[in-house]
């Protein structure tokens, strides 16, 4: 099989990184989404095998010790997401270029195993404020955890320099062309 390009996004909730991904897989750059599991609950219309694959703590638990996973991370208390290896075999073996959208750890982590094979995007808010003004908005998140999707945005921010680019959410016309053209010179290269 041969190998293809990977491309990782990663943000703190609410920078906009759902918005510019899938702008990003519009574009004809013969991206693929790398389909994670989880073991939070669908949201509103998402589909198992779509969004995500949708397993039991137990389920999750048990592809972890059979080393079912690329990387996982416990992003939130309690919710574990992970980068099924075989997500990536399925992209490269259609002739299609891996796309991961991922939280912060998760982008460095899976930035160090595939190297000058990956691109490494970290999209930034304009402002923490702006951050809780564009969550509120976003309205499907309770109070609570949008404080502690907050609190940790702080902390991932500082590990903005990790990544290959950073590239900042103010108008999001500019980011979402900022991201295609770091990607299309990516993978032309
Ligand atoms: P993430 O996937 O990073 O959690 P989303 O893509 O869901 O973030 O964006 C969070 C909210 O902010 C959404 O309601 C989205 O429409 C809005 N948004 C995204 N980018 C911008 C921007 N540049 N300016 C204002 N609002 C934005
Ligand atoms: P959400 O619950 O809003 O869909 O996702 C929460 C966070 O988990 C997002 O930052 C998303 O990018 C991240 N995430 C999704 N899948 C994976 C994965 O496979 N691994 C890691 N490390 N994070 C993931």
């Amino acid at each position: 099989m041969k190998k293809g390009r990977v491309v990782i996004i990663s943000a703190p909730s609410g920078a906009g990184k759902s918005t510019i991904v899938r702008h990003l897989l519009d574009k004809g750059l013969n991206l693929e989404f790398s389909v994670s599991a989880t073991t939070r609950a669908p949201r509103g219309r998402e589909k198992n095998g779509v969004e995500y694959y949708f397993l039991s703590l137990q389920d999750f638990r048990e592809k972890v010790g059979e080393g079912y996973f690329i990387e996982w991370e416990e992003v939130y208390s309690g919710q574990l997401y992970g980068t099924p290896k075989s997500e990536i075999e399925r992209i490269w073996s259609r002739g299609s270029h891996v796309l991961f959208d991922v939280d912060v750890r998760g982008g460095i982590n899976l930035k160090k195993i595939f190297g000058n094979d990956a691109v490494s995007l970290f999209i930034m808010p304009p402002s923490i404020g702006e951050l809780k003004k564009r969550l509120l908005k976003r309205g499907t998140d309770l109070p609570e955890q949008i404080k502690m999707r907050i609190a940790k945005a702080e902390e991932e921010m500082k590990l903005s320099p990790e990544f290959d680019h950073t590239v900042i959410n103010d108008m999001l016309y500019k980011a979402e062309q900022e991201v295609y053209d770091i990607v299309k010179s990516f993978i032309d290269r």
